[in-house]
């Protein structure tokens, strides 16, 4: 709990939030864009970043997200129990222009669930939805998949900007609601 300048109580809130899928899907951009607004040609973000904290305005209230990157740790399929623990949010992305990373969100699915809360709110994420030449997953196998599992759906675009505050924003949004309606 704190205290604003105006003597009102205002909510300290944290939220870890987890970011997963396949290597390259742009995992580090989508959290570079929100974060930072940058984006991330050669893709070194990904290096040495743990997590980011932002602050985000929730129905008037201050909130902050701690979003952490899995720093690359995906490439050998052993993200650690420890990444996980604690979560509240997860962002499962894959890549709209490689089926192979649509084809892969089940495990990663598994994987969430078997490390943290079956109630982690989560959203699938398509990315790079600029790339409309190459496109292998049609947004309705997308939002079909995300029905079926029972998760919120969107597709971004890290390059463009394209709904990548939407997705944080959903995400941070519906845990905030979770746990207000608790407190009630
Ligand atoms: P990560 O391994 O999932 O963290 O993926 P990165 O964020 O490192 O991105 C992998 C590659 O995809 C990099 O070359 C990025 O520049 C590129 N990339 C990431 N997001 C987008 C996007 O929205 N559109 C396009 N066209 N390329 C992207
Ligand atoms: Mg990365």
């Amino acid at each position: 709990m704190a205290f604003s300048t105006e003597g009102q109580q205002t909510e300290d809130y944290l939220f870890k939030i987890v970011l997963i899928g396949d290597s390259a899907v742009g995992k580090s951009n989508l959290l570079a864009r929100f974060a930072r607004n940058e984006f991330d040609q050669n893709s070194k973000s990904t290096i040495g970043v743990e997590f980011q904290t932002q602050k985000m305005d929730i129905d008037g209230k201050e909130v902050k997200a701690q979003i952490w990157d899995t720093a690359g740790q995906e490439r050998f399929r052993a993200v650690t129990s420890a990444y996980y623990r604690g979560a509240v949010g997860a962002l499962v992305v894959y890549d709209i222009s490689r089926r192979q990373t649509f084809d892969s969100i089940g495990r990663w699915l598994n994987e969430l669930h078997t490390h943290s809360d079956m109630n982690v709110v989560t959203i699938l994420v398509g990315n790079k939805s600029d790339l409309k030449d190459a496109r292998e997953v049609p947004t309705r196998e997308g939002k079909a998949l995300a029905e079926a599992q029972g998760l919120f759906f969107m597709e971004t675009s890290a390059l463009d900007s394209s709904n990548v505050n939407a997705a944080f924003q959903t995400v941070v949004k519906e845990i905030y609601g979770i746990l207000s309606r608790k407190v009630i």
